[in-house]
């Protein structure tokens, strides 16, 4: 199984004034069967608009979407039904995405229902299978979603997925509503999961230090462009874009105290009038003349397997890292 192939994907997030918005640009990217892709960035980045076109519900305006060699339909083709069926999304809100007046075993059992991909008797007892899963038991499923915590309901929603045999799952910032314990518990709980069913998924959160125990792979994406793409252990260990460097800088970790906790400068800036060059120059410490006209394209960095979007890589010997909390 070759799992899911991205190519040269833009998608243009409608016009203001005469301006075209690039919500994402030439996105290239792959995720093999049985791997987990972690998609990187602040808000606005284009990570969730990504996360909809791998999921079909957004239309690239230009550029393919693969799924194990075939091309995945979008929201505008006529084949919506069979894509639901294989790609499966979890987002941030359970809550939102739960209906309040279902019982969560009804809603475990819909899609495989109406999809008929089992009789009723078999859906009953795959319910019950799936909230053992998912670390619930198997009576929960007479509740309704009032009834379950926040972590719970996140459960639930990973059942549902689970209950269609996806081919791949796209978590948007699944765990971004919960307190840290409970995020580590739904994590550890996807970890097992991949384990056994041998899950293919793209994982999208703001967050670096939720990301790194989940995925085998990182794409920092930053105004809709991906900026770095590494593995997870090369990521941590030698961050190498400035922007990628910033965003661990950010985040106050355990142990380091205020003093380490270093802001990203400056504003994001509005996708209606990017910056030319590379876009993260007005905030990058270390911006010279060139970036300001010249795009960077994503390049191998000389013996990594990451490759990077910046001109401070053109040496072909990486760019200088500092230490960072790590
Ligand atoms: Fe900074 Fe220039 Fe590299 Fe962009 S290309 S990240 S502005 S050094
Ligand atoms: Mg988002």
């Amino acid at each position: 199984k070759p799992g899911l192939v991205m190519r040269g994907i833009d998608r243009l997030s409608g016009k203001s004034s005469g301006s075209t918005v690039h919500a994402l640009s030439d996105v290239t990217l792959s995720v093999a069967a049985g791997e987990v892709l972690g998609l990187v960035g602040e808000s606005g980045c284009g990570k969730s608009t990504l996360g909809r076109i791998i999921s079909g519900i957004y239309t690239p305006s230009d550029g393919r979407v693969l799924l194990d060699g075939a091309p995945v339909a979008h929201a505008r083709g006529n084949n919506v039904e069979k894509l639901t069926t294989r790609v499966q999304m979890i987002h941030q809100d359970p809550f939102a995405s739960l209906n309040p007046r279902m019982k969560v075993g009804e809603t475990i059992a819909e899609g495989p229902r109406v999809h008929k991909l089992a009789s009723a008797g078999d859906v009953r007892k795959r319910v019950r299978d799936l909230l053992q899963q998912v670390g619930l038991e198997g009576a929960y499923a007479d509740r309704l979603p009032h009834q379950f915590s926040g972590g719970q309901r996140q459960r639930i929603a990973i059942a549902r997925a689970l209950a269609m045999e996806p081919d791949l799952l796209v978590l948007d910032e699944a765990v971004a509503s919960l307190d840290v314990s409970i995020q580590a518990q739904v994590l550890n709980l996807f970890m097992e999961l991949r384990r056994k069913l041998d899950l293919t998924a793209v994982f999208i959160s703001h967050d670096l230090s939720v990301v790194r125990h989940v995925c085998d792979r990182v794409a920092i994406m930053y105004l809709g462009r991906i900026v770095e793409l590494a593995s997870a252990r090369e990521l941590y260990e030698k961050p190498q874009h400035p922007y990628t460097k910033a965003l661990f800088a950010s985040v106050p970790t355990l142990g380091t105290g205020r003093a380490a906790f270093q802001p990203i400068k400056g504003e994001i800036p509005s996708p209606l009038d990017p910056p030319k060059g590379c876009a993260f120059h007005p905030r990058c410490p270390m911006a010279g003349p060139r970036c300001k006209v010249e795009l960077p394209l994503l390049k191998p960095v000389t013996g990594m397997a990451t490759t990077v979007a910046c001109h401070l890589n053109d040496g072909g010997t990486g760019i200088k890292t500092g230490s960072h909390a790590a």
